[in-house]
């Protein structure tokens, strides 16, 4: 079974995900976006040790809690290859006035897509969705039988799974993007997969005439 522990974090209210094999002292930590403190506290009341910090993309509501967490955990934090300058550099790539001070972090590992982690007794694969930022992942979570499918910010909102087209505003290519949406929906739809998005809760995908759609 497949432990996930969701924690909305900072004032863009993104999904940072704790996921361990049920029972197992060891997790990996997806997507830290904010709240550092509370994060290091859950992961002390879980009782584990952290394995790995996988990030789906470097938008700074997904990486502002990486460095506090990586100094104090000694987790190694695995990267999306082509986003590594902007974990190196967060600041410089926050939109808007008002957020941060977000420190910076070099990743000990990175990723491309294709990769299959075997971290804390868990199987991840690594999916390669671009669009919505260029070097975007998602992580696909297996473990005894069971599977997870952490989409990050491919979709920002379940109605972009009935209307694979809608882009979001805060995509880099939002034909890419939908793209994406379309491949990634396809592979999983139909199938008991559990998938959690970075802006929206859990459910099962599936197939709904030429789209898809959120069964919770
Ligand atoms: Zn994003």
């Amino acid at each position: 079974m497949i432990d996930v522990s969701m924690f909305t974090v900072g004032m863009v209210q993104e999904n940072c995900f704790l996921v361990r094999a049920e029972g197992s002292d060891r997790a990996v930590i997806v997507d830290p976006g904010e709240e550092a403190p509370r994060l290091l506290q859950a992961i002390e009341d879980a009782g584990v040790t952290l394995d790995a910090i996988l990030l789906t993309h470097t938008h700074f509501d997904h990486v502002g809690a990486v460095a506090p967490l990586a100094r104090a955990t000694g987790a190694p934090v695995y990267c999306p290859v082509i986003e590594v300058p902007v974990l190196q550099d967060v600041m410089a790539y926050v939109p808007w006035p008002g957020f941060g001070p977000y420190e910076s972090w070099d990743p000990e590992h990175t990723v491309a897509g294709g990769e299959t982690l075997e971290l804390a007794g868990l199987t991840l694969d690594v999916v390669f969705t671009p669009g919505h930022s260029p070097g975007h992942m998602s992580l696909h979570i297996r473990s005894d039988g069971e599977e997870g499918l952490l989409t990050g910010d491919v979709a920002h909102h379940p109605i972009q799974m009935a209307h694979l087209e809608w882009s979001s505003t805060a995509d880099f290519d939002p034909v890419q993007s939908a793209v994406a949406r379309r491949e990634l929906f396809a592979r999983f739809a139909d199938t008991p997969t559990l998938v959690i998005g970075g802006h929206f809760g859990a459910g099962q995908l599936k197939r709904d005439g030429g789209a898809f759609r959120l069964v919770v």
